[in-house]
């Protein structure tokens, strides 16, 4: 069944007042189900104290390599394509290492392939997120209990504050209404599209976790995106932010980034 903004909120009025309801349809749209998706009823899913991604550039190889990852997340969120590049949605995208790291960009003793490389970029799941700090609606907001930055479209007011003060570019405008002219090619109906007005980006499939899946950019990715929790000493992510030399985005900015990337093999930071 697909579900859009005004089947949800009938069918979570209706669920309110007799007391049912779809547990998985409310725990994947709603504000509440946003927060309860926190401790998830599914025994299989995931947890950790704060999730986070290391990326490594020098797994991402072909164009088909960041593509895969692209269109794993984007298909399964009803990411729209859109025909003007000024309404583009992105939840996932790529970008030079000039736009990715601009405070290290006149490094020019920087590894030459590296500044060549193209970088994935989706939202960084901020520790200090700045986007939750202007939102005056709470629409979006850090789960309490693993360090998600979500997105609650269903109270989103489109001021696009949250736009204004993220540093990452990682939040998409609705200037078009997504479910026109074709704009989803095929539709998950297990995931609801979005309406003209309202924000959007990557939530860390928090759906997926909740069921006991990696993020779906993760899965692609065939090791190049590793997924885990970076307050967990034993975690892969942490093995690889010890083993490897990584960097962040923009750490001057101090929002605390919870995405790493691998510059290099074997040094210590
Ligand atoms: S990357 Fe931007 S949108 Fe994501 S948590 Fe950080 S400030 Fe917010
Ligand atoms: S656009 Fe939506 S999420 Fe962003 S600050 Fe305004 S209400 Fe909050
Ligand atoms: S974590 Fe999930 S929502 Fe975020 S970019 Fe990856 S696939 Fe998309």
């Amino acid at each position: 069944m697909s579900i859009n903004r005004r089947q949800f909120l009938k069918l979570a009025s209706v669920s309110t007042i007799l007391g049912v309801g779809s547990a998985a349809a409310i725990t994947s749209i709603s504000r509440s189900g946003l927060e309860a998706s926190q401790s998830s009823p599914d025994p299989k899913g995931l947890k950790a104290k704060r999730w986070g991604f290391v990326v490594d550039v020098s797994k991402l190889k072909t164009e088909e390599d960041y593509q895969k990852c692209i269109d794993a997340c984007h298909n399964i969120h009803n990411v729209p394509t859109l025909k003007n590049p000024k309404h583009e949605i992105k939840w996932i995208w790529k970008d030079d290492y000039e736009h990715t790291f601009p405070n290290m960009a006149e490094d020019k003793i920087m590894n030459k392939e590296l500044q060549e490389k193209n970088f994935l970029l989706f939202c960084n799941h901020c520790a200090n997120p700045a986007c939750v700090r202007v939102c005056p609606t709470q629409a979006t907001f850090k789960r309490k209990s693993d360090g998600i930055v979500m997105q609650d479209m269903h109270r989103c007011i489109g001021c696009r504050f949250c736009m204004a003060a993220c540093p990452f570019g990682a939040r998409s405008f609705n200037y078009v209404d997504p479910r026109k002219d074709n704009a989803i090619k095929v539709e998950n109906k297990e995931f609801p599209t979005r309406m003209i007005g309202v924000v959007e980006k990557c939530t860390a499939c928090y759906e997926r976790l909740a069921v006991g899946k990696q993020p779906a950019c993760a899965e692609a990715s065939d090791g190049a995106i590793v997924f885990g929790d970076l307050e967990d000493p034993k975690s892969e992510v942490r093995r690889l932010i010890a083993e490897k030399y990584t960097i962040r985005r923009k750490p001057e900015l101090g929002t605390q980034p919870g995405i790493y990337y691998v510059i290099g093999g074997g040094e210590h930071v």
